[in-house]
């Protein structure tokens, strides 16, 4: 597949409430957010037309921005409307949305409290993170780097400066032949993957690490749900890497990689079963549903 660099293309992309041309949407560099790291984004999908849980991610986005100190200069309301009106200034209805909040070049030192805050949402279609062929599982290699603790990083924003240890720990297990990387955290616990949460079935049992230094999913929380109307048990505890040895099936939940089954961990292989089929499915289902039928089943 030829790789069409995203300055290269044609479109329109919302930035600071207006929408301007794709390939104009260009940022000077001196900007704050590409010196250090003061932007935070989001990921989300839309099926159909509709923005999966759009108001959840762009409470997420709001929350995150002021856990890096600032604050995006417009309401939930008004990213809602933008978001929907890029994807249909852009003439998508099944593509992914990815807003962004930085801080601009007013000011370029540690301090930045002269910056403005901006926001840019483009949308392109994008297929599931793992590709087609992700139903037989894929493979994932232990990260060096761990999920830093909450005091040493703002972990439950979506901060672009936390993918940095994403990126060298995708490289690393990409270099080595598997498609992603599992990452510990601090303490040694499992933490999650570089862009999605994780689940094992032990014993008939979903368990899922507690979300206390890594983003509590929204797909993450959706799964949840969705297995317990299904009457399954869902624990969320910290586990051990010792543990995944018991794990009949694990599987990996984001909005990129929606819900993926995992047939490798280091040397400790999975086959994908029936609960995660189940589990897929269902959330294939759920976000084709509209807004108002998505909400009715959460309450
Ligand atoms: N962890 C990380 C590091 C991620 O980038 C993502 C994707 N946003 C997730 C977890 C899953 O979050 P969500 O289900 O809200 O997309």
């Amino acid at each position: 597949m030829t790789l069409v660099p995203f300055d290269d293309r044609d479109g329109l992309i919302w930035w600071d409430g207006a929408m301007v041309a794709w390939r104009d949407a260009k940022l000077h560099v001196l900007s704050h957010g590409l010196h250090y790291a003061s932007a935070v984004f989001e990921g989300e999908r839309a099926y159909g037309g509709h923005i999966f849980k759009l108001r959840a991610h762009t409470e997420r986005l709001i929350g995150s921005g002021r856990l890096l100190g600032f604050e995006i200069p417009w309401t939930a309301e008004q990213i809602d409307a933008a978001c929907n009106q890029v994807l249909a200034a852009n003439g998508l209805t099944d593509a992914y949305i990815r807003p962004i909040a930085w801080r601009g070049a007013e000011q370029l030192s540690v301090s930045a409290q002269k910056t403005k805050i901006h926001l840019a949402i483009a949308t392109w279609p994008w297929p599931n993170l793992f590709g087609a062929d992700r139903m037989a599982g894929v493979r994932l290699g232990m990260a060096e780097w761990r999920r830093p603790h909450p005091q040493t990083a703002p972990t439950a924003s979506k901060a672009a400066g936390l993918y940095m240890i994403g990126t060298l720990s995708k490289h690393t297990a990409e270099a080595a032949g598997f498609q992603d990387a599992l990452m510990l955290d601090w303490r040694g616990q499992v933490a999650e993957a570089t862009g999605a949460n994780i689940f094992f079935v032990i014993d008939g049992d979903i368990h899922t690490p507690t979300p206390d230094c890594f983003l509590d999913g929204i797909t993450r929380r959706t799964v949840m749900g969705i297995a317990r109307r299904h009457q399954m048990n869902v624990i969320e505890r910290a586990i051990q890497p010792e543990e995944m040895v018991r794990a009949s099936e694990v599987f990996l939940a984001g909005t990129a990689a929606e819900v993926t089954p995992v047939r490798q961990i280091g040397e400790l292989s999975f086959t994908p079963g029936r609960i995660t089929e189940t589990l897929l499915a269902d959330y294939e289902a759920l976000v084709r549903l509209s807004p108002a039928e998505v909400a009715r089943i959460a309450a």
